[in-house]
């Protein structure tokens, strides 16, 4: 009896989860996610996914990642995001 060698294949799921701090009450906020964000979407139109998964040097464009106006669903602080580290 030969050996069967059989080939799957499925395709890779990527998942991106981009995490904060709040700065005033420390809750983990996922700045892709609306309900942690207090309803507000940060990834209009792809913002933050770029900035992410930028073209250049992830390493130099990394420095670069900025989300302005944060607003932590928790507490309601508004803050911003400067640098991505991963
Ligand atoms: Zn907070």
């Amino acid at each position: 009896m030969a050996d069967l060698e059989i080939e799957m294949e499925v395709s890779a799921r990527l998942d991106i989860e981009v995490f904060v701090d709040c700065p005033h009450c420390g809750y983990m906020i996922d700045l892709l996610k609306e309900d942690e964000t207090d309803g507000q979407n940060h990834n209009d139109e792809g913002y933050i996914l770029a900035q992410a998964c930028p073209s250049g040097l992830w390493i130099d464009e990394h420095e670069k990642f900025e989300v302005d106006e944060v607003t932590c669903t928790k507490c309601k602080t508004t803050f911003n995001v400067k640098g991505l580290e991963w």
